[in-house]
């Protein structure tokens, strides 16, 4: 198995620490490939994603610690992208190896106001009441959005699919078994296939504690399974001591549904390797 992540975060933007104290971790924990991917900025006040000025200073940073560690880790240069209307498509911007395509929040029509998906319980009730309290309304503009962006600016890896359940411990919001959540989910695994996009299995909702389970459920693994859709194990990671929390688990989960191999960067190609 080669050991890998491409979903972390530092301290550009979320995450902490600076980005070569994540590659120590990575080689003491035995990786052998791994790809940083930063919030990439947008054009509003956010805490948590890249400055636009520092962006440059983030980039080049990935690429000389590609080069002092290039006999022992390959690294790559990722951004997580937010995708609502008017983002910035950053799939051919110097230096960037890879997007993952990301919905962490909804933007009301009326009021431009954020409508958290990513959030905290509070933020996600405060998002469904824009929705009149209809989930299903709310399913389907969160699921229509991926969609949406899985189209016009189809990323390689698309982040988190179903965090949507970030907040719904014993079933608070909603039950996954509500046929118009499995068709929203169904309907956007077909754009997914369609599209060529890798689903990652992250594993950072666990590790900050929201939920007991990777993203996605194991049902849609298997619905990933059947429609031959790749995956890709990725930890979310915003501190180093996280970069392959759940890991054991999560690999014996796949393999438990007959997911043997996973879909990465390797020699600067994608290619297909066993878990
Ligand atoms: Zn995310
Ligand atoms: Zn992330």
């Amino acid at each position: 198995m080669i050991k890998s992540t491409f979903h972390t975060h530092s301290r550009f933007d979320d995450g902490y620490e600076e980005l070569e104290v994540y590659i120590t971790a990575a080689l003491d924990k035995n990786f052998q490939v791994y790809g940083f991917s930063g919030h990439a900025p947008v054009n509003f006040e956010s805490i948590w994603h890249i400055k636009h000025e520092h962006l440059d200073e983030y980039i080049s940073t990935t690429k000389q610690l590609k080069e002092k560690y290039k006999d022992r880790i390959e690294i790559y240069t990722g951004l997580e992208t937010d995708y609502f209307d008017g983002c910035i498509d950053w799939r051919d911007k110097r230096g960037i190896d890879y997007t993952i395509g990301a919905v962490h929040f909804l933007i009301d029509e009326n009021t431009g106001n954020f409508l958290l998906i990513d959030g905290t319980v509070e933020e996600f009730e405060n998002t469904l009441k824009r929705f009149s309290n209809d989930i299903h309304a709310l399913f389907r503009a969160y699921f229509s959005r991926i969609r949406d962006m899985l189209m016009k600016m189809t990323p390689n890896i698309i982040a988190h699919l179903d965090i949507i359940r970030k907040n719904n411990a014993n079933n608070a919001f909603f039950n996954e078994e509500d046929s118009i959540y499995r068709e929203e989910i169904m309907k956007t695994l077909e754009i997914i296939s369609l599209t060529n996009t890798i689903v990652e299995v992250n594993t950072g909702g666990i590790s900050r504690g929201y939920v007991k389970t990777p993203y996605p459920s194991k049902w849609i693994l298997e619905a990933c399974r059947d429609m031959n859709i790749p995956i890709m194990l990725n930890s979310d990671s915003h501190h180093p001591d996280n970069i392959d929390f759940y890991f054991d688990e999560a690999i014996e989960l796949l393999k438990s549904i007959g997911i043997n191999k996973q879909r990465i960067l390797c020699r600067n190609e994608w290619c297909d390797v066993g878990l």
